[in-house]
């Protein structure tokens, strides 16, 4: 009886293992936002499924490109290009940082992602 009781407690540790793991690698679903930081300050907050494009800023440019609930900085007119070479984000916690323009692009949980869990 106890060696069962034992064994179901360990299945029940690795499911839950299993399921924290899958909701920590998963995109962010529909309530993620993404943050567009300057000079440390949020200039802006677009959601991360609804697609589009923006230009950020004017004489320094940084093209940010919304689409399939990934955000990316697709062109800008900084030196160092890193901001466009990191591809896209798409998970709460992940960023694209422009130094050259002090801006910073980041990717942030939704307000009901746990009421999102619950209902899985
Ligand atoms: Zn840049």
């Amino acid at each position: 009886m106890r060696k069962r009781t034992l064994d179901i407690i360990l299945i029940a540790g690795v499911l839950l293992a299993a399921a924290l793991l899958w909701l920590w690698l998963r995109p962010v679903e529909a309530g993620g936002s993404v943050l567009v930081i300057q000079d440390g300050q949020e200039i802006a907050r677009y959601a991360l499924h609804e697609d589009r494009t923006v230009t950020i800023g004017e004489a320094d440019y940084n093209v940010l490109e919304i689409q399939n609930g990934q955000a990316a900085v697709t062109d800008a007119n900084c030196g160092d290009h890193t901001c466009v070479r990191t591809g896209a984000v798409s998970r709460a916690g992940e960023s694209i940082i422009c130094l050259p323009h002090r801006l910073e692009i980041r990717i942030i949980g939704g307000a009901d992602s746990s009421v999102d869990i619950v209902a899985q």
